[in-house]
């Protein structure tokens, strides 16, 4: 067997690196991952999204100030319809993120009992605002609005969570405007970490349309950060131990705390854990958040691993300024070639 595609700290990289973004990833992978050593005597790395998405934002930073030369700020509209603690704090977090890169952010609250059409009304004028570039309803809305049409009522142009099926298709045809925030995040994340997925057997449990599927999407495309060959799980899998026992990356995105433990994993398996789960417990906060994996077992037997918090949760957030920002040079036709992303970069057939 030739050399393993994931375990890649040496192996030659099969992209062709330019521009200001990628550059980063390499020195991100040199300050951001903890290594441990597991019960195998291998060394388990531990990336630290944190880290990691700080400097990617340190990046974005030049495409704000392309911008800027222009006389183009970015913004970024956000739009709640709910009581939510949990997404009232996701929103939060965006617009400080949003303030922290020099990017406007605007909000506009929806009483969760009004009708429909005030937030179909809502996203119509954010849609004609030359001042917004993108547009983000925090999901989940309440049950009498149609979710689906909620997505499709942002404009593709400024759908910066790339759910709308415009953007949905474009990104399965190779071709994507915007990546969704998460999955892209993940992609990023695998890149610092020098994990090379050409050819690796991956396996991503859950299929959602906010993560499971674009990951999958983005895994298997004929692009740098792609060209793995993808199994994707969930929750009427027959034998998930067995699909996981198989994977050199293993996405967990089901929304089960620890489902997959150390057991279920091959010996040097790179695993990403999208999962957050409360554990209700005696604690001030009452709860303590837990991923999909649990950590210490599948730490024992993985040779990267992401942590839950830390691990993917910051780095949603920094795609979604690189959306943003993406948006605003589209629209106003700037280019911003600090936002070289992985897929625009060539691969060998
Ligand atoms: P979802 O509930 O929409 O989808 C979960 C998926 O997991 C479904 O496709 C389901 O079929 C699958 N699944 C459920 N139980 C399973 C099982 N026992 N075995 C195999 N598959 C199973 O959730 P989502 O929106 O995709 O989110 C998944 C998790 O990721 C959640 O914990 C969520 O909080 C988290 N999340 C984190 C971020 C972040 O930025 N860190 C972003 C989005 C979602």
């Amino acid at each position: 067997m030739g050399m393993h595609p994931v375990c890649s700290a040496d192996a030659p990289r099969s992209s062709t690196r330019r521009g200001g973004l990628p550059a980063a990833y390499v020195a991100a992978g040199g300050r951001a991952i903890n290594c441990k050593r597991g019960v195998q005597g291998a060394m388990t790395r531990v990336l630290d999204g944190n880290a990691v998405g700080q400097t990617i934002r340190e990046d974005l930073e030049t495409g704000v100030e392309t911008l800027a030369d222009a006389g183009v700020t970015p913004g970024l509209a956000t739009v709640l319809m709910s009581d939510d603690d949990a997404s009232e704090t996701y929103v939060r977090m965006k617009h400080r993120a949003c303030a922290d890169l020099g990017i406007e952010s605007i909000h506009r609250e929806i009483d969760p009992t009004d009708a429909p059409e005030t937030l179909f009304d809502t996203v119509s004028a954010l849609n004609e605002d030359s001042a917004v570039n993108g547009i983000l309803v925090q999901m989940p809305v309440p049950d009498h609005v149609d979710k689906t049409r909620v997505l499709r009522s942002i404009t593709p142009e400024k759908d910066v969570d790339a759910f709308h099926p415009e953007n949905v298709g474009r990104l399965v045809a190779g071709d994507a405007r915007f990546k969704p925030c998460t999955p892209h995040g993940v992609q990023q994340l695998l890149a610092a970490a020098d994990v090379d997925t050409s050819g690796a057997d991956a396996v991503v449990v859950g299929r959602s349309d906010i993560v499971g599927k674009p990951m999958a999407n983005l895994l298997i495309q004929k692009a740098v950060g792609g060209n793995a060959t993808v199994t994707v799980c969930h929750s009427r899998t027959a034998d998930l131990a067995s699909k996981v026992g198989q994977a050199d990356i293993v996405i967990a995105a089901a929304g089960v705390a620890e489902l997959i433990d150390g057991s279920m994993l091959k010996e040097g398996a790179v695993v990403v854990d999208v999962g957050v789960n409360r554990i209700e417990d005696d604690s001030e906060r009452g709860y303590t958040l837990v991923g999909d994996v649990e950590f210490e077992s599948a730490r024992e037997k993985a040779s990267v691993i992401t942590p839950v918090p830390g691990g993917v949760g910051p780095m949603t957030i920094t795609m979604l300024l690189y959306n943003t920002i993406k948006a605003a040079g589209l629209q106003a036709g700037v280019d911003l070639p600090a936002l070289a992303d992985l897929a625009d970069l060539e691969v060998s057939a």
